[in-house]
């Protein structure tokens, strides 16, 4: 690993202050748990980190039934997994904290760090993407909020300039009569990494579905909705044939390549299953 100094900044302003000034040769380091083995294998060769734990700010992890969450960018996995809020509203979201690597892996990973790391696999992003989330971001010229379907370019490249840093993500509150579900394949129980991810959320109206949202992660350079198949779900009443047809428009969807961790062909078959199985749950829970 190439040697590199280290600042600690306390506050958001603080560390501001050091990517202003450090932004092109600096990186941000949360958990580590991306960050290190990128540092180790010299695929990045920063001449800064900037350690964010001595930033409280971004520890935060707020639950307003009626507003929402809003979840400071160093929460870790461990805490969404378990946070009697989340996992009442917000049920998807614990499942992907859930997921995430071992224990000991969970207590460090944030939400920040998996979003701003921006994998294609990583799996907390299709949750929030599902659950219509904001990134709310900090630089130079102040705050801005950027929809997280807008946050990823490419793989590993995300909207954030050098000189701004992730704040939090705000997630709007889904409403009554509304249930979601994460699941994940992967060919070992334990860490190891999607090779197909799909997050469903579901609201539900006089017996018809309000509003619906699939998104999907390891099928394509940057996670992504399945809008047509969330179209073909709204103001309908959900049924089996329908959340089918859902399944394969989500299959249309996904842009998948064929790699060590699994073909092409494979990948649709997961995203058909996935999406059927995450939406059928889903559903479950808005009636629940
Ligand atoms: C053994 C192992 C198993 C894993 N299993 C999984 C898994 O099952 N699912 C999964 O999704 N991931 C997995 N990961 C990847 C990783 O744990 C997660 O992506 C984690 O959430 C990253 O968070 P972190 O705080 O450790 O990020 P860090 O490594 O600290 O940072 C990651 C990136 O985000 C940037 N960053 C961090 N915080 C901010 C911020 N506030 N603003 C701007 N940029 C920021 C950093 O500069 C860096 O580029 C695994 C990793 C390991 C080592």
């Amino acid at each position: 690993m190439r040697r590199f100094e280290i600042a600690l900044p306390n506050s958001v302003d603080d560390c501001l202050q050091i990517l202003a000034g450090r932004g092109a040769e600096a990186k941000l380091v949360a958990g580590g748990t991306d960050l290190l083995p990128q540092l180790k294998n010299g695929l990045l060769k920063p001449a800064w980190v900037v350690d964010l734990s001595g930033v409280s700010r971004l520890r935060s992890l707020e639950v307003d039934d009626g507003k929402g969450l809003r979840i400071g960018a160093a929460v870790t996995a461990r805490e969404l997994e378990l946070h009697p809020g989340v996992r009442a509203g917000y049920l998807a979201l614990a499942e992907s904290g859930a997921l995430v690597g071992s224990v000991q892996i969970r207590n460090l990973a944030t939400v920040g760090g998996n979003v701003c790391n921006a994998a294609p696999s990583a799996d907390m992003i299709p949750p929030l993407l599902a659950l219509d989330a904001e990134a709310v971001i900090a630089g130079p010229k102040g705050q801005r909020r950027v929809p997280l379907t807008s946050f990823f370019l490419n793989v590993r490249r995300t909207v954030l300039g050098p000189d701004e840093l992730l704040l939090e993500i705000v997630v709007p509150a889904p409403g009554p009569r509304s249930g979601g579900n994460y699941l994940r394949h992967t060919p070992r129980r334990e860490l190891d990494i999607a090779v197909v991810g799909v997050a469903s959320q579901l609201t539900l109206s006089n017996g018809v579905c309000a509003k619906a949202r699939i998104a999907l992660a390891a099928v394509a350079p940057v996670p992504l909705r399945a809008t047509a198949a969330e179209q073909a779900l709204e103001g309908q009443p959900l049924t089996p044939p329908l959340i089918e047809r859902a399944a394969q428009l989500a299959v249309e969807a996904a842009q998948p390549i064929s790699d060590q961790r699994g073909s092409l062909e494979f990948r649709r078959h997961l995203v058909r299953v996935l999406t059927r199985r995450t939406l059928t749950t889903a559903l479950e829970r808005a009636r629940a």
